[in-house]
């Protein structure tokens, strides 16, 4: 380290840092756009840059240990309390400035502002993973794919440094964070689900892979956002299992979902007590209606609070057998709702006329209609119209 300055000709450094940056604030709109995704390039570069002067700071600091003076018990504890940095963003911080004087080219092209701190961080790590020697060796090859990638693409490439010098190390690494998965589904007093889980990396491909096949590319009229359409991914996959007959038994029967509600309720009458799923949930009468419509779920109307009028035989009869719904899917060839292309094995059978108002089970009152449009039409108060030629006509709200 060279001389100290006086802090008087220290200040003004960074004071100028901020008049530039003030002016930098000025109205752009109305430059050219290349001038614009130029100076954003640049921009980016500089914050880069001034990364890796804040972490050479911290080094320095961290070598003097010059946080002492401000009561602080170490680098982090000073970057917590002074700038504001989360305990890891702070932890990393520190380890970073340490390790970047092993790695020379890493420093250099952090410092030129050509990779960012994300990046050097990476590398970082990879040197803590792999080891010194190594790493420097890998160093050029490295850096230069920095300079080029992304972090998760640059994280594709130090994984598989990673496996060619320590296979051992990396699966270690692979099986301890299988150990930690993990999948809460935990249900709030007001009836709502919470789900929260970790999955290690392959696990999690699965799922990915799994929910995407049921993720066609919205369509134009399809106004879920992302986290929506992913929701419904999951509860279809769930739905298809559950509906395929293909999950074990539990207590000698196969999993299904079980409705209790009286006539009234699903033909709307006031006063009617509230349907229940389960036997614990309670759901709103447009619901139960939209889940007793396709009887392929267990449904019982006999008895509750004496109003049911259904006797057990009788709603048999209701079930939509797997003749009438082999029929159906030959028919109908996937969901009837104008427009939409969903193919059988997303449809649910609904009655035109609900069975609970004197409707028939049977063709002639029968259409295929995916969740998103049976829901639509249950809940949202859709209406669907037969036309002369025997086509569906969708009467919104
Ligand atoms: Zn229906
Ligand atoms: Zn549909």
């Amino acid at each position: 380290m060279g001389s100290v300055p006086e802090s008087a000709d220290r200040a003004p450094l960074v004071d100028r840092l901020h008049g530039v940056i003030s002016d930098l604030a000025q109205n752009v709109r109305a430059y050219p756009c290349s001038v614009q995704t130029d100076e954003l390039t640049q921009l980016n570069r500089a914050i880069n840059r001034l990364q890796a002067e804040f972490t050479r700071r911290t080094r320095i600091l961290d070598q003097n240990q010059g946080w002492v003076a401000t009561g602080a018990l170490s680098t982090q504890a000073w970057l917590r309390r002074e700038c504001h940095l989360s305990a890891a963003a702070a932890a990393d911080r520190v380890r970073l400035g340490r390790r970047l004087e092993d790695l020379p080219k890493t420093a250099s092209a952090f410092g030129e502002g050509a990779i960012s701190l994300q990046h050097a961080s990476l590398l970082c790590r990879t040197c803590e993973q792999v080891g010194v020697e190594p790493t420097r060796e890998a160093e050029p090859i490295l850096v230069g794919a920095a300079r080029e990638l992304d972090p998760r693409q640059l994280r594709i490439v130090t994984e598989r440094f990673r496996y060619c010098t320590d296979p051992d190390g990396v699966a270690r690494e692979v099986d301890a964070t299988f150990e930690r998965r993990y999948f809460d589904l935990s249900q709030t007093w007001d009836g709502i689900y919470f789900l929260n889980g970790m999955f290690d990396a392959e696990s999690g491909e699965v799922l990915k892979t799994a929910l995407n096949a049921l993720l066609p590319p919205p369509a134009g009229d399809d106004h879920r956002s992302a986290g929506q359409r992913r929701a419904d991914a999951l509860l279809e996959l769930c739905r298809q299992n559950l509906d395929s007959g293909s999950l074990p038994q539990r207590g000698g029967q196969k999993p299904h979902l079980h409705l209790l509600a009286g006539l009234g309720a699903l033909q709307k009458l006031m006063g009617a007590a509230a349907p229940e799923l389960n036997g614990q949930q309670m759901v709103p009468a447009e619901t139960a209606h939209l889940l007793a419509c396709d009887a392929g779920l267990s449904t019982d109307t006999s008895g509750q609070n004496g109003e049911g009028c259904a006797d057990a035989l009788s709603h048999m009869s209701r079930v939509v057998s797997g003749a009438t719904r082999r029929a159906l899917w030959q028919r109908d060839g996937g969901c009837r709702f104008p427009g939409c292309d969903r193919p059988p094995g997303w449809t649910d059978a609904h009655h035109i006329v609900h069975w609970a108002d004197g409707g028939e089970t049977k063709l002639g009152n029968l259409v295929l209609l995916c969740r998103r449009h049976h829901r639509q039409v249950h809940e949202q108060g859709w209406r669907l119209m037969r036309e002369m030629g025997g086509s569906l006509q969708a009467l919104p709200p």
